[in-house]
């Protein structure tokens, strides 16, 4: 397995690769001078570092810099074959698993439906993970761990499943240490929307450059998360941000959480799919018609579904905005995002502004739709992997 900071005792040592590696990830290509200059470090400790980094195959050459006159100096850029990790998203019954490199290039990338009578949920994912890595031909020693999206309610420290409640009924399952006993690399579990969200903040273009961001993504629940000066804040837990518990009416009906009337009671797939199929027997929508799509033709049964589910989720957008005080807004790219487009949107964002703590004198809020259309979970759990590979080292 590769291990970035390894072979060394010196704590300075340490901390001065962790900062080179770190700066020229996030980069393209850069000059050891660059580099110096950045981090005022010397040239020959750059230079050094660099070259273990390059004969661990970590880094690679990548030609001359333009010359400022004298020596021309050499570019650097990472090896992003040094590196493969695999992220897991488990969103009951789907589970996808995908490989990629250091820069998040898919090599691999499997999906399946979890079995009715599957009798044990999480050997399932084991198996899924297995499979992936089956069949994909490259040296499994440079796996630098495996990420698993989850829903429900998790302890990331402790890396157990606390509670999925439907279809399947999980409690306290260490999930980290099973899937470590099984494949001998590191393992981290977030929640679902955490995943997404990370997956939407470092591939989506809709997300680049935003520092602090909050996210929603409408699933079988509905999930939110929020990122602070640049980074995924997950709290203690995991689970900060997550308005979909929160209850607005607390005589509502039962929530998968036992309590009443969240959020997330009257806006999740689930929902939306049994209010369809109401719909559909008593013949207000046909059969087979995207609701979406009925609604942009005018169907005012379509519309009425569609702006339910689309107002709760500007009831929890504004409850979010309002609580961390970040105006910008991804809403997830998932299919209910896809196929509702435009129009979802501009029910989300009119209920939203609505909402809003003096909302008649903000106009700040700007709320679109995130472009990573599947998969965002997966990736992001193999981010959540390159991330705490690379973290800096604690000397
Ligand atoms: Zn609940």
């Amino acid at each position: 397995m590769l291990k970035l900071y390894e072979g060394t005792y010196d704590a300075q040592k340490k901390l001065n690769q962790f900062e080179v590696l770190d700066t020229i990830r996030k980069t393209d290509v850069m000059s050891c001078p660059e580099i110096a200059e950045k981090l005022k470090l010397s040239n020959p400790t750059v230079i050094n570092i660099v070259k273990e980094f390059v004969d661990r195959k970590v880094l690679l050459y990548a030609g001359e810099a333009q010359s400022r006159g004298g020596r021309r100096a050499q570019l650097v850029k990472l090896n992003e074959s040094a590196g493969y990790v695999i992220g897991v998203d488990f969103e009951i019954p789907h589970i996808t698993a995908v490989l990629t490199d250091l820069k998040m290039n898919v090599i691999k990338k499997s999906k399946a439906i979890l079995p009715k009578n599957a009798d044990d949920t999480v050997n399932y994912l084991v198996k899924c993970t297995k499979e992936l890595l089956n069949n994909v031909k490259i040296n499994k020693e440079n796996i630098m761990g495996i990420g698993i999206s989850l829903p429900g309610l998790i302890d990331r420290q402790r890396g157990i499943s606390i509670i999925i409640d439907r279809p399947i009924k999980w409690r306290n399952v260490d999930v980290k240490g099973i899937f470590e006993r099984e494949f001998h690399f590191p393992v981290v579990i977030l929640n679902d929307a955490n995943a997404m969200a990370l997956g939407e903040k470092m591939l989506g273009s809709h997300s680049k450059g935003l520092k602090d961001m909050i996210y929603v993504a409408l699933r079988s629940g509905f999930g939110s998360a929020v990122f602070l000066d640049g980074t995924l804040y997950q709290g203690q837990r995991g689970l900060a941000g997550n308005i979909g518990h929160v209850t607005v009416n607390n005589t509502g009906p039962e929530c998968s959480c036992g309590n009443h009337g969240c959020i997330e009671v009257y806006c999740n797939e689930r929902i939306l799919e049994k209010k369809v199929k109401d719909a559909v027997s008593k013949k207000n929508i046909k059969d087979n018609e995207d609701v979406f799509e009925a609604a942009r033709k005018g169907n005012l049964h379509a519309l009425e579904i569609v702006r339910e589910t689309g107002e709760y989720m500007g009831i929890g957008i504004a409850t979010l905005v309002d609580l961390f005080d970040i105006r910008d807004v991804v809403v997830g790219g998932t299919e209910v995002s896809v196929r509702g487009g435009q129009m979802f949107l501009d029910i989300i964002r009119e209920k939203a502004k609505k909402c809003l703590f003096f909302s008649s004198e903000d106009s700040s809020i700007d709320i679109r739709l995130g472009d990573i259309e599947e998969d965002a979970g997966a990736l992001g759990a193999a981010i959540m992997v390159i991330e705490e590979s690379f973290r800096k080292p604690e000397v």
